[in-house]
């Protein structure tokens, strides 16, 4: 018989579980992308000059998945294989290629996005009165939302018990890559006439993605984790600040499933048993991306509401000017503007400044971590709403296990100890070049006479604070000791 694999954001063709799991069980496998309108038509912009570095980002690694297929069906002898990609609604289109090449079922890896839910269940239901089964597969995460509960069997709120509980469960088993080239002679040609859209008639303009040093696709991932592995001993150490390479940067290729995270956390295990305690903190914050899936499966209401009810009787400011000021990077605060600038420029920011930012919103300019949440969906490349969602609640202390509300960043002296000598505020702030160190994460404090010195004009230059950050830490103690009250 045949089947088809209706791959989402699993843009791979190596250790991919729905894809193994067709080829092993079905003669002929087909592979099909939907660039889908339901998700491209909500995007902002009109016409052909729209512009998502997502869009363009997913686009190439379509075309590598493409040759991957090809390739991977010519190596073990198939008639050829290759992706079969559409533009449309997916839930109609998925239904109406599954009916036209005859295949008994469609196989997917699960996703845990309540709109992806919802969607999933419409193609599904569609099928079954076409009598073709749809099943779906763990892929995406490591340990399934079911897979690591509390003794009570209930889900975990807190993260430290359920990491724990994690990485107890997480065996050679669970970390065993899907050998998909074994059995890829099952490989089906895409039908005669198939050709991939260019990212033109998707109705998308090119961006600055390819004048940033992120590779895309397979190959990207691979390229990044080359470069990531001999640097994860020093992980622990350099991870927390952002003008260094501490980091994987690999975010958006998990985001879209360009490289396997059993291959990535297989790599890791493998370092930390030989004693690497980088490999194994870089482990451990693969918990956190499993953690917020299984929240938001387990408690989709945080989608729009607090994790912790009482939450949103917090009462938020509209402040307009404000938040202008922090969308576009005119804050007064260094390291909250040049993160703000990463973000617009690169659609990148680094873990410890989106704490920061998130914190800033919330807690110095008192508004609503939702928005910030909306603006950082349309800008990070990386963005998942439940990563996003569950670092957003953690920064505005209305999450599970978030910060409690009393403990705010002061965005001063976090610039002093993550970015002392200012080089990644220099690198996005070049207005601040001249700046010397001692002054380079709050100018306004600076002297007419140092002002003057390095020929920055507050103001003019750059910014005025936009707020006291002391006056504005009471404001919101006050803001959230009101719940503690219980008026
Ligand atoms: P590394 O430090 O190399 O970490 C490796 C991987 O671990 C990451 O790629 C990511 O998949 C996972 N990870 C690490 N920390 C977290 C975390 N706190 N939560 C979930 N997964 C984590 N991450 C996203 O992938 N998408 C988002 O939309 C997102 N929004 C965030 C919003 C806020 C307000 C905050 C505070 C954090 C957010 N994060 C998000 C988590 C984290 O900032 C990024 O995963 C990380 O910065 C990505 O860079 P990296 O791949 O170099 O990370």
């Amino acid at each position: 018989g045949s089947a088809l694999v209706w791959l989402r954001r699993d843009l791979r063709c190596a250790d991919h579980a729905a894809l193994y799991h067709a080829l092993r069980r079905f003669e002929r496998v087909y592979c099909a992308f939907v660039f889908d309108t339901d998700i491209l038509d909500a995007l902002p912009g009109h016409g052909n000059r729209r512009e998502d570095r997502r869009v363009e980002f997913i686009h190439a690694s379509v075309l590598e998945l493409h040759e991957g297929l090809q390739r991977l069906a010519a190596q073990s002898g198939a008639p050829g294989g290759g992706l079969i990609v559409r533009h449309g609604p997916a839930r109609e289109c998925i239904v109406r290629l599954a009916q036209a090449l005859g295949v008994q079922e469609v196989l997917a890896n699960r996703d845990y996005e309540p709109q992806a839910i919802a969607r999933d269940q419409h193609v599904a239901q569609a099928l079954h009165i076409l009598g073709i089964a749809f099943s779906d597969y763990k892929d995406q995460v490591l340990l399934d939302r079911d897979e690591v509960l509390t003794r009570q069997g209930r889900p975990y709120s807190v993260f430290t018990p359920y990491q724990r509980a994690w990485l107890e469960r997480l065996d050679a088993f669970q970390l065993r890559p899907y050998p998909v080239d074994r059995h890829a002679r099952h490989l089906a040609p895409p039908p005669a006439g198939e050709r991939l859209p260019a990212l033109s008639d998707l109705g998308f303009a090119a961006t600055n993605l390819r004048q940033l040093p992120l590779p895309t696709g397979m190959g990207g991932a691979q390229k990044l984790l080359q470069d990531f592995v001999p640097r994860m001993a020093a992980y622990q150490r350099a991870r927390d600040y952002p003008g260094r390479r501490g980091v994987s940067y690999l975010s958006v290729h998990l985001r879209f499933g360009t490289v396997s995270v059993r291959q990535l956390a297989a790599l890791a295990a493998q370092q930390a048993s030989q004693g690497c305690a980088g490999a194994q903190t870089w482990l451990s914050e693969l918990a956190w991306r499993d953690f917020y899936f299984m929240i938001l499966w387990h408690c989709p209401r945080v989608l729009t509401q607090s994790f912790k009810p009482e939450y949103d009787r917090v009462q938020w400011d509209e402040a307009p000017a404000l938040w202008q000021a922090w969308c576009e990077a005119r804050t007064g605060y260094p390291l909250v503007d040049a993160a703000m600038r990463q973000l617009l420029h690169t659609g990148y920011m680094h873990n410890r400044l989106r704490m920061v930012v998130a914190s800033f919103l919330t807690k110095d300019l008192g508004i609503d971590w939702r928005r910030g949440e909306r603006f950082f969906a349309r800008h990070l490349n990386d963005y998942d709403l439940a990563a996003n969602n569950g670092g957003w609640q953690w920064a505005a202390s209305t999450g599970c296990d978030a910060q409690p509300y009393f403990r705010i960043f002061n965005p001063i002296t976090q610039s002093q100890r993550f970015d002392p000598d200012g080089t990644f505020i220099r690198r996005y702030l070049p207005e601040l070049a001249r700046v010397p160190d001692a002054h380079i994460h709050f100018p306004a404090a600076m002297k007419p006479a140092a002002l003057a010195a390095c020929g920055l004009r507050l103001g003019v230059d750059y910014p005025l604070p936009v707020v006291d950050h002391a006056r504005a830490r009471a404001r919101t103690l006050m803001r959230f000791s009101l719940l503690a009250g219980g008026t």
